[in-house]
């Protein structure tokens, strides 16, 4: 039985990157060694690290002028690195609630002593449309302005072109969509992302820090390990590096590169999510709540309106061979979540299932 994975994290990796470590795994001919056993001081993992960050830095086209760091702990520390760092003139940080991400972001800096201010949430229509910046926003009481690029679990998305205009700072959780649609860097002073959704395995976290903002900033009182400045003048490798997931995310970012780079995976991912959209509102059976020029191109949402009926559905999708359809267990319904590495075939076969899962209706 063919099978796909639609969790939306961790999310699918290419079959080529699965085959590559599966056969460098055991040793490798130089260090006589495998990847989980080498040191992370090691000159074989300094070239790895290095690869990864110039490779990045191509695909995303990140200049000079930004830092690029992996870190561990995943988007949810970046959630707390981000205020330590940077919420150090006025402890005051400007946030658009667009699901539950943006709100555990504003959670973890409220912890910190910082006062987040909401600007627009659009909590009361279920996050289905964006909450756009307010005309009278006015950047210079708040240290920056956090924003969820790609809402995981809600399916919303702020696409490069509907990106808040501020002339303030602007702070990116990028978690789910980085390397699957273009964002222009310059537009953002510090960009984070989780690896586990379509960067790689769990258990690396990639951070794109613009340097002479992180220079502005007095982080007396913050401990070693959640400053910035010391993972990026130790070039990833302050502490124990996550030697693995950086070594996959690496052989992940060279498969990019190989299909095309961002360009093709944005379109083959426009592709993907159009044909599963365009069967979705036709469908007397299914809806796609999310408004059309924000919806996610990763996290396909939608329910057959009935939750408990959506369980049982998913159910069977997973004994056809279609595994983690559930949304996310905070809203039910279905997500199927559609990042690089998943193939086209996979839209196809879950269109099929969905239909005929609407014909015996
Ligand atoms: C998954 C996710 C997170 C949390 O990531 P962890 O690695 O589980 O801490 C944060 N933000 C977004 C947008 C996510 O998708």
């Amino acid at each position: 039985m063919t099978t796909y994975n639609f969790s939306a994290g961790p999310g699918v990796m290419p079959e080529e990157v699965i085959t590559q470590i599966k056969q460098e795994f055991e040793k490798n001919e130089q260090t006589h060694m495998s990847i989980i056993e080498i040191s992370h001081r090691s000159k074989q993992f300094q070239t790895i690290v290095t690869d990864a960050e110039n490779k990045l830095r191509q695909l995303m086209h990140i200049s000079d002028e930004y830092a690029v760091v992996f870190l561990q702990g995943g988007g949810s520390t970046q959630f707390e690195m981000i205020p330590l760092n940077f919420a150090t003139n006025h402890h005051e940080i400007a946030l658009l609630d667009s699901g539950n991400f943006a709100q555990k972001a504003a959670e973890a800096a409220r912890e910190l002593g910082n006062k987040v201010t909401t600007l627009n949430s659009t909590k009361n229509i279920h996050y289905q449309k964006l909450p756009l910046l307010p005309d009278d926003f006015d950047p210079m009481t708040y240290d920056y302005l956090h924003i969820v690029t790609n809402n995981t679990i809600e399916g919303v998305t702020s696409h490069q072109n509907n990106l808040p205009k501020t002339t303030g700072r602007l702070v990116a959780d990028m978690s789910s969509n980085i390397l699957a649609e273009p964002y222009n860097i310059s537009d953002f002073d510090a960009i984070f992302a989780g690896g586990q959704k379509n960067l790689g395995p769990a258990g690396v976290t990639v951070a794109i820090i613009k340097k002479s903002w992180l220079a502005e900033q007095d982080v007396t009182g913050v401990g070693p390990m959640m400053r910035y400045q010391n993972h990026i003048d130790k070039q990833s490798m302050y502490n124990t590096s996550p030697v693995f997931a950086i070594y996959a995310l690496n052989l992940v970012l060279d498969w990019v590169i190989q299909q095309g780079g961002v360009t093709e995976m944005y379109r083959r991912n426009l592709e993907k999510s159009k044909r599963l959209y365009a069967y979705l509102d036709q469908s007397e059976f299914y809806t796609a709540p999310v408004e059309a020029s924000a919806r996610s191109l990763t996290n396909i949402v939608f329910t057959t309106g009935d939750l408990e009926k959506d369980k049982v559905i998913a159910k069977q999708a997973t004994e056809e061979g279609l595994f983690n359809l559930s949304g996310h267990r905070s809203v039910g319904g279905f997500r199927a979540s559609l990042y690089n590495a998943q193939p086209m075939s996979a839209v196809d076969a879950l269109i099929a299932f969905l239909q005929k899962v609407e014909q015996q209706a």
